[in-house]
């Protein structure tokens, strides 16, 4: 009796916050409100998440969750699902808590079909300590915010003892990238099943394939470097060792043709078929995640028809390649965090004569205090950019130092450290045939978020 009462409590105090925080415009209210409910009912999270009547699935991963976990949501929604998601991103345990409780009634009944959680791949291995997942993605697993997490072996580590701690009547499955050495030789044992998803050809039409993402150290567990026959970006693409380990065969491969805006992804699957999908996204990167989340709904029982719609019918979510208009002018926001992601979104800039640039940079604990991945990113692709280029953020100015050396003409620079008045030059000096594309970090991205409302 005494525990419902507890439950209420927290469900109620973390409304109110959450709806208080949102009123007086303080913040986006995603962690705060979950902690204190967390105080009230330290078990919140665990009740409510496994009253799920299907899957729980969790997303994790560096790069690529949030729209993963975005596009599974939608197939979802396109097959009539029911499902509490944490779609602001917000993916630590006080964020998660906060969203699933927004998706509760009074009398703490969740009443979905199932629980889809984005999770930071460093808090997956406390998550389990709450709830089990029945179906697991993993995205990929590049170098990012190192002070935060160490090297990636430490968090290819947690993520295997976050396995092994899943206890499920049926074995645990796990969606894995093929294509990704680390990511695809992460599951062993009994509990998993492993399903592989990885791309067999990759074709950038008009674009110059020549130009590669930073390459990372990918090491067998022999110790070797692998040898790659086929490289897609960052680490992922076709690898074997001379210890006789390679890429696994795919369960779901697929073909694609990458274009400026948008996507063609042709999948092979023995057990579901041949079909066809457009992406109205850019870039390699949603396309993996266009993948992930094909794999994950085919798992779940979820017809091709449906899974087609729901990536077809796929608005993005604010910041991750989002077209918005702003004053009447176009403006497409896509976050940065971490090398290889920016790599692969400033290729799709410099596909675009017609953007110009505003590039925030923030160094607060969630964009990672270190700035130095500026210096792996590859901002070198925007060498003869023509358009102008603004700089602004807490670190606007190391920023525009980047890109100094990466050898942008300094006419074309310009540093304006505060993001509102940045947004307003943006927009005031950009031409008809211009666009505004918009690189935050993820604290800018929030502040955005703000600015945009008064737009
Ligand atoms: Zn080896």
């Amino acid at each position: 009796m005494q525990k419902i009462f507890k439950y209420k409590s927290s469900i109620l105090i973390t409304k109110i916050l959450t709806r208080l925080i949102k009123y007086c415009n303080v913040g986006a209210g995603t962690n705060f409100p979950g902690k204190i409910g967390r105080l009230i009912a330290p078990d919140i999270l665990s009740y409510l998440v496994n009253q799920a009547k299907k899957e729980i699935i969790v997303v994790t991963g560096t790069n690529g969750k949030t729209t993963t976990s975005g596009f599974i949501a939608n197939i979802l929604n396109a097959a009539g699902r029911k499902t509490a998601h944490n779609k602001k991103g917000a993916n630590m345990l006080t964020g998660l808590t906060s969203a699933i409780i927004q998706e509760c009634n009074q009398n703490t009944e969740l009443n979905v079909d199932h629980c889809l959680l984005e999770i930071d791949e460093a808090y997956f291995c406390k998550a389990v300590d709450e709830f089990n997942p029945n179906l697991l993605v993993i995205t990929n697993l590049f170098r990012d915010q190192l002070d935060r997490y160490g090297e990636l072996d430490t968090t290819a580590r947690k993520i295997k003892e976050a396995i092994a701690k899943t206890i499920t009547k049926k074995p645990l499955k796990v969606i894995l990238n093929a294509d990704d050495p680390i990511v695809s030789s992460i599951t062993q044992g009994k509990n998993v099943e492993n399903i592989y998803f990885g791309f067999r050809n990759i074709i950038f039409v008009g674009q110059d394939t020549d130009i590669k993402s930073p390459q990372e150290a990918a090491s067998c567990k022999c110790g070797q470097k692998y040898n790659y026959s086929k490289i897609f970006y960052g680490h992922l693409g076709h690898y074997n060792c001379t210890c006789g380990i390679s890429r696994p065969k795919p369960d779901i491969e697929a073909d694609v043709k990458i274009d400026v805006s948008s996507s063609t992804i042709t999948v092979f699957s023995q057990k579901y078929g041949e079909f066809k999908v457009k992406l109205n996204m850019p870039g390699l990167y949603n396309a993996y995640n266009a993948l992930a989340s094909i794999s994950a709904c085919l798992e779940l029982g979820i017809s091709v028809k449906e899974i087609i719609q729901g990536l077809e019918n796929y608005s993005t979510i604010f910041g991750r390649a989002e077209l918005t208009y702003l004053k009447g002018k176009p403006t497409l926001i896509q976050l940065i965090k971490n090398p290889i992601g920016a790599t692969e979104v400033l290729r799709t800039v410099k596909d675009d004569k017609t953007s110009k640039l505003l590039i925030i940079i923030n160094d607060d604990y969630a964009d990672g205090r270190d700035v130095s991945w500026l210096w792996d990113a590859n901002f070198e692709l925007l060498f003869g950019h023509e358009k102008q280029i603004i700089t602004s953020g807490i670190r606007a100015a190391d920023m525009a130092v980047r890109l100094k050396y990466a050898g942008i003409n300094q006419n074309n620079l310009k540093i304006i450290k505060n993001i509102d008045n940045a947004v307003k030059y943006s927009l005031l000096n950009l031409q008809t045939d211009e666009k505004l594309c918009i690189l935050p970090t993820y604290t800018a991205l929030l502040q955005l978020q703000k600015i945009l409302k008064k737009y």
